[in-house]
């Protein structure tokens, strides 16, 4: 699928993997959060991803949410892009582009790859009209997004399948499952280098990786060497917000 315009979700990943940087992606569940994250963005003159999890945008008040997170975004004195994560619903997806998200995460990774294709496409091809772009996920990045519990990692992201996806779907970024959990990690966690490298070396698509809470500065420093262009925290937030 030819990818006519760039949407500025896909811009502002690109933009940073050109300049050798990430962009960071926090999970935000209220204005408080919401604060927090924007004055730190701010603080280094650095765009800034809000995550908006498809259990808060579908609880009572969610688009409500999110309308209030994009006035505040337009506040800023930096670029803020809110963005509905992890969701498996096209119809949860319409409903957050209309409340003016920017971009969603088409999330099929737990189904087959056919399927798993055809949902991004499809969502692609309802949202890249709006301007909306597109994240999905290959391969199965473990752990629950929503809770900060104890994981195992998942099935890896074949390479040669990121390429292909992403040809056809025609996704602005692909979440990688190199190594990388959700919530906490048991014991230290040992990304598979050479398997990035490769998925880097593939696809068109900006990469993301999930689950960085936890993982050390260096890991993060190697991976945006490597051409990793954003990264979803939302377990060490959550720990201070909880503090
Ligand atoms: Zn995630």
């Amino acid at each position: 699928m030819e990818t006519a315009m760039e949407t500025r979700f896909g811009e502002i990943l690109s933009r940073a993997q050109e300049t050798g940087r990430a962009v960071g992606a926090f999970t935000c569940y209220d204005l408080l959060g919401f604060e927090a994250v924007v004055r730190a963005a701010e603080s280094y003159r650095a765009p800034v991803i809000i995550l908006v999890s498809p259990s808060s945008f579908g609880a009572q008040g969610g688009g409500r949410l999110v309308r209030a997170f994009r006035a505040a975004a337009k506040a800023s004195s930096v670029e803020v892009l809110v963005q509905l994560d992890h969701a498996g619903d096209e119809r949860l997806i319409e409903r957050a582009a209309d409340c003016g998200v920017e971009a969603v995460m088409a999330d099929g990774s737990k189904l087959p790859f056919a399927e798993n294709l055809a949902f991004a496409r499809s969502v692609v091809r309802s949202m890249r009209p709006r301007g909306v772009g597109v994240e999905a996920e290959l391969g199965r990045v473990e752990g629950h997004e929503d809770e900060a519990g104890e994981t195992l990692s998942g099935a890896t992201t074949e390479p040669g399948d990121a390429e292909e996806f992403v040809k056809q779907s025609g996704v602005d970024c692909l979440a990688v499952a190199v190594g990388n959990v959700h919530g906490h990690y048991s014991g230290t966690p040992e990304l598979d280098w050479g398997r990035l490298e490769e998925v880097r070396a593939r696809i068109s698509a900006s990469l993301s990786l999930h689950g960085a809470s936890g993982l050390p500065e260096a890991d993060l420093e190697r991976a945006v060497s490597l051409g990793v262009a954003k990264f979803n925290v939302n377990t060490e937030l959550r720990m201070a917000y909880f503090r």
